[in-house]
């Protein structure tokens, strides 16, 4: 075992546990003290993260896997992905600090940021991070003046215009600039090496997949035909976390691979990477989290009063976390979380229209309205599932959410790895190649 993963880290658990049950017992073993220091309080399965991996491996055979960090960098996960043998996509020099701090070889970490800070440009020709993206000729200008050994990956743009949340509105050359920028780095003595793009999250159709590597295919054209050697393709991310999405991914690996066998069949020479986030953390996060004060609305409707015998209200409930911490997939992704309850509430008691806030003084920290709920209590526990990504760590987008606590499970018949993954699987393959780099 390559020793990143310590038994120390997670609750061996039983076969056919569930995160629920482990959820519950932590709930109720949790202090007054606990629930009041404890914004929130995560249960997360590694081995979910195990099956994704699994299930990656024999979907996308021909692609190598890298994880990025920004989308949930709490240590049990940089971990067990460090252990599984994924290398390590990170946005700045934060993460590429956290995942060489675990012991993950700088060879193993791209730097996959078209627009970055001058001062992260240097830690990474510091600490041998040499891979790194770029989709403007100002980002050429950095490299060559802060990293002039950097190899780099022209990030293009993508029709992401259906996705939930898209990225090529920020990054990504348009096809159009490919050959200028190919051009300038050829003057200015910079090796490019591949192509990455990103289709967005949320994206319905899988044919996006298709369309940009098609669109990589020609820019490796104009790159061979400029004296740029490339042999990285990067697929980027964008891959489902939920087993209910509208798109599986067993459904997107295949229009991937049809469009590999096309445009980059086996043996041209190309390494095929991904920048997976959201695919191996949503589902094995789940969240408890405690209601710190409630209000009652009284609802003015004439005649209701004596209808049912009580006055008609909707219940505003508060939370200790919001859309500016663990719930941010409101505001990113509009999801619209629900929660479960922990303790299931008999049938004949009444549903209140009820709505979930977070802790900012502001209109806009609403977690959720529109809920029917039975009448809860300060200090109930409600239950939150597929949680994992953007939500903890630097993956948190809009504070360091420091009072969630997580704690990590294993399945017993998950562990240790190496049974389930041979040593050579965890091989890494270079990412550079002998020739890539000039004597
Ligand atoms: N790669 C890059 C460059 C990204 O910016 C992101 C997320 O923003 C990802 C990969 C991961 O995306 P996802 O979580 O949708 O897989």
């Amino acid at each position: 075992m390559a020793g990143y993963l310590r038994e120390t880290d997670f609750v061996m658990v039983e076969e056919g546990f569930s995160t629920r049950d482990l959820l519950e017992e932590l709930t109720l073993g949790a202090s007054q003290a606990t629930a009041e220091e404890v914004a929130a309080l995560f249960v997360a399965d590694l081995g979910a993260v195990v099956r994704k991996h699994f299930c990656f491996l024999k979907c996308l055979p021909r692609v190598r896997s890298f994880y990025a960090v920004k989308c949930n960098s709490s240590p049990g996960v940089l971990k067990v992905l460090a252990e599984l043998g994924l290398g390590f996509s990170c946005a700045n020099k934060a993460e590429m600090e956290l995942v060489q701090d675990i012991g993950v070889p700088a060879s193993k970490i791209i730097y996959a940021n078209p627009c970055k800070q001058i001062a992260h440009i240097k830690y990474a020709a510091k600490h041998g991070v040499r891979l790194l993206s770029f989709d403007n000729e100002m980002e050429l200008a950095k490299v060559v003046k802060s990293h002039p050994s950097a190899k780099m990956v022209l990030c293009i743009a993508t029709e992401d215009s259906h996705s939930l949340s898209r990225l090529s509105l920020k990054f990504g050359a348009s096809l159009k600039s490919c050959r200028h920028l190919l051009e300038n780095a050829k003057r200015d003595h910079v090796e490019v090496i591949g192509v990455s793009f990103h289709i967005g999250s949320g994206c319905p159709d899988p044919q996006a997949y298709a369309q940009s590597i098609a669109d990589a295919r020609v820019v490796f054209e104009m790159g061979a035909e400029l004296g740029h050697r490339m042999h990285i393709l990067d697929l980027g991310g964008g891959f489902p976390g939920v087993e209910d999405a509208k798109v599986r991914f067993e459904e997107i690996a295949s229009v991937i691979n049809s469009a590999l066998d096309l445009y980059f069949p086996e043996g041209c020479g190309v390494d095929i990477l991904a920048k997976l986030g959201r695919y191996y953390v949503t589902s094995a996060f789940t969240l408890a989290i405690s209601i710190i004060a409630k209000k009652e609305v009284l609802l003015d409707q004439p005649g209701r009063e004596e209808e049912t015998g009580s006055s008609p209200k909707s219940i505003v409930y508060h939370l200790s976390e919001g859309v500016y911490g663990v719930f941010s997939s409101v505001l990113f992704d509009s999801t619209c979380p629900a929660p479960i309850l922990q303790k299931k509430p008999p049938t004949e008691q009444p549903l209140y229209s009820s709505s979930l806030w977070g802790p900012v003084a502001n209109g806009c920290d609403c977690v959720a309205e529109g809920l029917w709920l039975p009448q809860l209590h300060v200090g109930d526990w409600l239950v939150f599932e597929n949680m994992g990504a953007y939500t903890v760590g630097m993956g948190s987008p809009l504070r360091d959410a420091q009072t969630c606590r997580i704690t990590y499970a294993m399945s017993r018949v998950a562990w240790p790895l190496p049974l389930l993954f041979p040593l050579p699987k965890l091989h890494f393959f270079q990412l550079f190649r002998a020739d890539s780099f000039p004597s």
